[in-house]
């Protein structure tokens, strides 16, 4: 048996064990890792750091993932084993994407909520984009940022960083198959940020002063993934 059939065994040890396979690819970055599946073939695809993961995390990947598919809520040690390694990951990247105006923040919002203890993050720009105003993507350790906060008010700025720095703080939660990031403690948190209740309006009226870069004609599907995003961020429905 692999590992993907022992995975599979543990979850429906009543079930008949369907074909799997697991490939390993060059093709995918930074621990990511997809299923595929047609009737009861199911193909892995994972990136090729996988391949030097220790097989019990692994197994809780392909868990993971079959609970994902199956829409399942079940624990297994495999699964913690693998939630643990994924929220520890970045303690092995290197820190080397910066940027001094993000740099500065980050160190203001340290300061004022973390005691400074919070530790260094990659921090860059990301597109002209409000359909991603910014996010932490705890595979690399990165706070992105869209480049319509260039030059933005340090109150906008710091208020976006410190939502990003409370996912790196917090992590999610998992339960079986379903991941929560904007836990009621990230919402209790994030309140604290002075002037809290005005920041929406705030971002708001920033992202409407923005002219577009003359280069960016947007698609339809590109125009209603911006309101959605906004809508995250003014009604918090993320
Ligand atoms: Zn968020």
């Amino acid at each position: 048996m692999n590992v993907a059939e022992e995975a599979f065994k543990e979850l429906f040890p009543e079930r008949v064990l369907p074909r799997i396979e697991i490939k390993y690819s060059g093709r995918f970055k930074d621990y990511n890792s997809n299923v595929t599946y047609r009737g009861d073939n199911f193909s892995f695809g994972l990136s090729r750091e996988w391949e030097d993961v220790d097989a019990s995390i692994v197994k809780g990947l392909i868990q993971h993932l079959f609970l994902k598919i199956h829409r399942k809520k079940i624990s297994t040690m495999n699964i913690d084993l693998y939630n643990s390694f994924m929220k520890n990951l970045h303690r092995g990247i290197k820190k080397d994407k910066s940027d001094p105006f993000l740099e500065a923040s980050f160190n203001r919002m340290n300061d004022m909520f973390f005691s400074g203890t919070l530790e260094k993050t990659n921090l860059e720009w990301g597109s002209h984009s409000k359909a991603m105003l910014a996010n932490y993507n705890f595979h690399t350790d990165t706070i992105r940022m869209s480049k319509y906060f260039i030059n933005a008010p340090a109150e906008i700025l710091d208020y976006i960083m410190y939502h990003e720095m409370l996912h790196k703080k917090l992590k999610f939660k998992n339960s079986g198959g379903f991941t929560s990031h904007h836990t009621p403690e990230f919402r209790m948190l994030e309140k604290q940020y002075p002037g809290f209740k005005s920041m929406d309006n705030k971002i708001k009226a920033h992202l409407r002063s923005k002219r577009k870069p003359v280069s960016s004609i947007k698609s339809r599907p590109q125009i209603k993934a911006e309101k959605n995003t906004l809508l995250h961020w003014i009604r918090r429905l993320y």
